[in-house]
């Protein structure tokens, strides 16, 4: 048990080793890198290696792990979004009051039952800037007995002032070999074609052990119908196919915005896919292998600058259709008239 767990992000897991025996721990850090590499694990075993009263921490066995690992040591404070008066649901930023109720009215007090107070705010980009500020002294100064993780996909997506006063570690892809490794590993002889499920979870290892993998691959499918059609020759390309395409890719079947943001995720990897195969092929290896060779049919008629805006393009919508509440089918829609004049552009 312990940091073997975490496959495949050595350096990072060398530094927090590194800090744990010289004693030298940060008052605050941050964990960033893509989703689904490891980066809350990491939170939850540099909190069990910090807390723990076994022989090698972190040892999993004793009572500390055992409480951190079940999300309940009163001395690792995951921070939780309010609810929504209105909905019940988690709101989708982190604010002051969360801030204030949480972490700054704790943050002094000495440890309940551990040797320190740790408190984990995953997803970070969601913390409101108001909260930063406020969370910012403290950081600042830190009490000894306080280490702060605070994860976040995007290390821009963070105020400066915050990033300058963390100790940052970057967790990064894992490589296909990688990732294969890991899977036979914890699959454990499961009937799974490997290599489709890597592609399809598009590199992300914590994607790949949650997929639905049906869902994944008619999604896949979906999109390489619409680039095919798209990249179809002048004159041959049916625009008014294309929109009904993307109308029920939006709507027509009752996806739900997390699902046409996931159909729009799978469009932007075969789009950089195609983009590795033209610019590196040797060097770029493509996350959808066994979708080679007609991704470079489609990619023969694209140009390096056209591809390039479509994935500019891909990700605007993704950003329209996950921060502002546009409507996700009328977003699809615009997306295809968008996407269709940079096919040949720059060829
Ligand atoms: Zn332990």
């Amino acid at each position: 048990m312990g940091w073997e767990l975490l496959q495949g992000q050595d350096a990072a897991v060398a530094s927090l080793q590194r800090d744990l025996s010289a004693g030298r721990t940060a008052g605050a850090y941050i964990f960033y890198g893509p989703n689904g590499v490891g980066k809350a694990s990491a939170a939850v075993l540099f909190a069990q290696a910090l807390q723990c009263t076994g022989e090698d921490p972190p040892c999993g066995a004793c009572p500390a792990c055992g409480k951190i690992e079940r999300g309940v040591h009163p001395d690792v404070i995951t921070v939780q979004p309010e609810k929504d008066k209105s909905t019940g649901k988690d709101k989708k930023t982190i604010g002051i009051d969360p801030i204030r109720d949480q972490v700054l009215h704790r943050a002094h007090q000495r440890p309940q039952e551990g040797r320190r107070q740790i408190f984990i705010i995953d997803d970070a980009h969601q913390v409101t800037l108001a909260a930063f500020n406020a969370l910012l002294k403290t950081l600042e100064e830190p009490s000894p007995d306080t280490v702060f993780i605070i994860i976040t996909p995007n290390l821009h997506a963070l105020p400066q002032t915050v990033v300058s006063r963390c100790r940052r570690l970057r967790f990064r892809f894992l490589g296909r070999e990688e990732q294969r490794r890991i899977l036979e590993a914890n699959l454990d002889g499961e009937a799974v074609d490997l290599d489709r499920l890597i592609s399809l979870s598009l590199g992300r290892l914590g994607k790949a052990f949650g997929a639905d993998s049906e869902a994944l691959a008619g999604r896949r499918e979906s999109a390489m119908e619409l680039l095919g059609g798209l990249s179809e020759p002048p004159g041959k390309a049916d625009e008014a196919a294309l929109i009904l395409l993307a109308a029920s890719l939006a709507g027509g079947g009752g996806q739900s915005r997390v699902e046409v943001l996931e159909f729009l995720e799978m469009l932007l990897g075969l789009l950089r896919d195609i983009l590795a195969l033209k610019v590196a092929p040797d060097v770029l290896e493509p996350w959808n292998v066994d979708l080679q060779e007609a991704l470079e049919v489609i990619g023969s008629r694209w140009g390096i600058p056209g591809l390039i805006r479509a994935m500019d393009r891909v990700g605007a919508a993704t950003r329209d259709v996950g921060e502002i509440n546009t409507n996700p089918s009328l977003t699809l829609e615009s997306l295809v008239i968008s996407l269709r004049p940079t096919v040949g552009e720059g060829e």
